[in-house]
This record gives structure tokens, C-alpha cells and sequence, in this order.
């Protein structure tokens, strides 16, 4: 037994602890859990917990359906929503087979295999999420759409508004869960807010991010209202993208840092920028996964529709902050495609892998985009070489199925399975008759 597997059963001793909860994710990033007994733990540390996996997105196939759950000892985490009385608590967990091979689609399993290259290679890979959701009257739309708790928009401070209320009450228990906090706010929709986590090594950050989504419909649910982190739920308002910040480190050395260079961007760092943009049509059935995310991803608002890097360019894919002073330690990129309904496991490992292709193959960065990328016509974008991100849900795929850097990443049962689910949702969004169609065609044809 090791330390930290010593300190979770003395935790759960101590703090009296009732309900342990196993959480992992399937492949399109739903959340799973199987509540265990305390007594259990010691053993599930041993042996992992057994269940039938057959039944869970993408996880097995049925002739091999039986997975075990090894719970990650420093994940463990009381949860606050849960009170003090009776406490539950949770680990995350990896699959593995009964043999303690990864399972053959365990999305943390991708991304730990992915910063396992990064380290081969002496990086870590930090990123911190800036995750927008809207907060709705409930999850019912009715002839109007959905119902936005307010009418307020971007960085409004509104008195004795419910929206602070509710950051306030949901950063509190971020921040008890373990997940720190840098900014909270109001967005530009009405409803609609941000919150922003620290920057943590790659896989706990994806960690976090799953515990967010948790904890925001926890605390909507505690006050009455309903979170939505779905992409674009309003054709008028702004969608909820997760613009994603990213740096590699070698020991404690910022690798995207150079004093005097142009943005203080290294060499490094332009080549990690060149691969994500060489990749970003290959990755978008990741990052932007759902029929609805390319309605965010072409509908205006600032979610960047091409593939275009800038500095302070808002229409830019990526885009390079520039904080002063910056001593080295805050330089980063941020990818401003990935939307709040992404797996964060595939889509990071996804982002790494690209940005270290590009490193790898010494890819050469383009200018960078000066102009508002929107404003200019199809003909100047393709004069600039501006080429546009996968329009809709089967472009994506296209480009994701003859992607090698994909199917390398997230391994060929992922990479199948993903496939297989996402030409299914296609299919039957292409098979509907829509209210456009209606509209137009069937009174004047
Ligand atoms: N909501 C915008 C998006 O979809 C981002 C707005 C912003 O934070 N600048 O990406
Ligand atoms: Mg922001
Ligand atoms: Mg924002
Ligand atoms: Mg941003």
C-alpha cells in the first residue's frame, strides 16, 4: 500500500466517510459513477472493482465487457454538495481489463499515454480552461427556446443578482473540492457566465474540469435553475466555447518563453502554434463534437471560424496573450476552438499531440492574422491562406478519418468508436425535416 492510498483509507476513517464514489468517463465525456462501501476501498486499491462495461459509451465490446475500476488514491476528494453528515467522497479512476492492460477505450487512459510522450521528451504540459455555460429557468424549451435566468451581459455586475450568487456559491465549493479558481464573471449572453480555473498539469485539469461540470449543475440544481454547458442553445446569443490555455514546461522552465523575442514566443512555442494549426481541421470532431458545435463555431460571437493565429486577434483560432511584466513563467497559447461540451481527456491530448508534431517536424509558423478574420472576403482569406475550420459535424469526421495523428493519439478502438457514435448523430440530424424547411419551402413550394 502507498502513502496516498494509506491517507484516503485514514480519511475515510477519520472523516467518517460513507459513500465512496468511482468516476471515469466514456468517450464522448459523460460522467460515470458506481458508489462503493468504505470497507471496499482497500481492495478496489488491490484489485480494482469489477463491473459490466458493456452497457457504457464506447467502453467495450460485448464479448469482453467485464472492466475493473483502479481508483487514483490522489484524487480522492470529499464532496462538499453532500454535506457533512453522512460524507461521500470520490476518486477518479483509470479501466483497465482484468489482465491490468488499459482498457481498450478509457479516455484518461489517451491522455495519460499522450503527456507520457510529452515527458519521454522532458515536458509537462500545463493548460487552464476558461469554461463558459449558460444558466436557464429549467431544462425545458418551449415555443420561445430556453429561458435564460437574466438579461445581463458581459462582466455586468448586477445588484442582488442570482448570477453572482451563484458564482460565489459554486467557486466556494470548487475551491473545497480542490480546484482553484482564477476569475469568475458574467459572459456576453444573457445567463450565460464564465469561470476560470488555475492552470494544473493537463490531466488534472481534465480531472477538474469533469468535477466543474458536476458541481455547476449540482449548485444549479441546489438554486432552482438548470446549467447548460451545450455549445450554442441560442442562434441570437453567443455560444459557450472552453477556450483552453497551454504550456509546455522542461523542469521548471517555461519552454514557450524567450526574453526579446517577438511576443516572447519561443521557437518551441511557434512550432507548437504551426501543429495546431496544421492539425485543427483534424481535431475538430474532438474538440467541437456535437452537431450543435459548429452552430457556435460559425455563428459569430468570437468563436473563431478559421484557421488563423494572432496576438491580440479575437477572431484568431489561437492566440498568444501577452501579459507584462511576464517573467517567464505565464507565457502560453490559448486555443479558442474546443467548446464547453468537448471530452477534455481526448480533446488535451489531442491539442498536445498536434503541438508536438509540430515541434517534432519543425513546422514553420505563417504571419500571423492582423485583420478582424470575419471582415475579409472568401477570396482574401484564400489569398492569405486562411483556410476554414470544418463547417459541420460530417466535416469533421471527414477530416478525422483519414487523420493519422488521430488515430495514433486516441488509438484505433477510441479512434473507431468515436467515429462509428459521430456518424450516427449525423445521420439522424440529417434525416430530420427541420422548422427552416418548413418555414421556407411548404407554403411556396
Ligand atoms: N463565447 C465566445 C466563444 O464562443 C467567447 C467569448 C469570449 O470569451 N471572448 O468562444
Ligand atoms: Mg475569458
Ligand atoms: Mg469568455
Ligand atoms: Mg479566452
Amino acid at each position: 500500500m502507498d502513502k496516498q492510498q494509506d491517507f484516503v483509507l485514514r480519511t475515510i476513517e477519520e472523516r467518517g466517510v460513507k459513500f465512496v464514489r468511482l468516476w471515469f468517463t466514456d468517450v464522448v465525456g459523460t460522467l460515470k459513477s458506481v458508489a462503493v462501501a468504505p470497507a471496499e476501498i482497500e481492495g478496489a486499491f488491490a484489485e480494482g472493482v469489477g463491473f459490466d462495461g458493456s452497457a457504457i459509451e464506447g467502453m467495450t465490446r460485448s464479448y469482453e465487457a467485464d472492466v475493473l475500476a483502479q481508483p487514483d488514491p490522489s484524487t480522492f476528494q470529499i464532496l462538499p454538495w453532500r454535506g457533512e453528515v453522512d460524507p461521500t467522497a470520490r476518486m477518479f479512476c483509470d479501466i483497465t481489463t482484468p489482465d491490468g492492460e488499459p482498457a481498450i477505450a478509457d479516455p484518461r487512459n489517451v491522455l495519460k499515454r499522450t503527456l507520457a510522450k510529452a515527458a519521454e521528451r522532458g515536458f509537462t504540459f500545463y493548460t487552464h480552461p476558461e469554461i463558459e455555460f449558460y444558466l436557464l429557468k429549467s431544462s425545458e424549451y418551449k415555443d420561445g427556446g430556453p429561458q435564460p435566468i437574466d438579461n445581463a451581459g458581459y462582466f455586468d455586475n448586477v445588484s442582488g443578482g442570482f448570477g453572482q450568487d451563484f458564482r460565489r456559491r459554486s467557486v466556494r465549493m470548487l475551491e473545497d473540492i480542490g480546484i482553484s479558481v482564477e476569475f469568475s464573471h458574467h459572459e456576453a449572453g444573457p445567463g450565460q457566465n464564465e469561470i476560470d480555473l488555475r492552470y494544473a498539469d493537463a490531466l488534472t485539469t481534465a480531472d477538474n474540469v469533469m468535477t466543474f461540470r458536476t458541481v455547476i449543475k449540482e449548485v444549479a440544481s441546489e438554486q432552482g435553475v438548470y446549467a447548460t454547458f451545450m455549445p450554442k442553445p441560442f442562434a441570437e446569443h453567443p455560444g459557450s466555447g472552453m477556450h483552453t490555455h497551454m504550456s509546455l514546461f522542461e523542469g521548471d522552465v517555461n519552454a514557450f518563453y524567450e526574453a526579446g523575442a517577438k511576443y516572447e514566443l519561443s521557437k518551441l512555442g511557434r512550432q507548437f502554434i504551426a501543429g495546431l494549426l496544421h492539425y485543427a481541421p483534424e481535431i475538430t470532431a474532438i474538440t467541437n463534437q456535437y452537431v450543435n458545435s459548429y452552430k457556435r463555431l460559425w455563428g459569430g460571437d468570437e468563436a473563431p471560424s478559421f484557421v488563423t493565429w494572432g496576438h491580440n486577434n479575437r477572431s484568431a483560432l489561437v492566440r498568444v496573450p501577452v501579459y507584462k511584466p511576464n517573467k517567464g513563467q505565464s507565457s502560453r497559447i490559448e486555443y479558442r476552438a474546443i467548446d464547453s461540451a468537448a471530452n477534455p481527456y481526448l480533446a488535451y491530448a489531442l491539442l498536445l499531440a498536434a503541438g508536438l508534431k509540430g515541434i517534432e517536424d519543425g513546422l514553420e509558423l505563417p504571419d500571423e492574422a492582423e485583420d478582424n478574420v470575419w471582415e475579409l472576403t472568401d477570396s482574401e482569406r484564400k489569398a492569405l491562406g486562411y483556410r476554414p475550420l470544418p463547417t459541420n459535424l460530417e466535416q469533421a469526421i471527414t477530416f478525422m478519418e483519414s487523420s493519422e495523428l488521430v488515430a495514433e493519439t486516441l488509438g484505433e478502438k477510441v479512434f473507431n468508436y468515436v467515429l462509428l457514435n459521430k456518424r450516427r448523430e449525423w445521420k439522424a440530424y440529417r434525416a430530420q425535416v427541420t422548422e427552416f424547411e418548413l418555414r421556407n419551402n411548404l407554403e411556396s413550394l
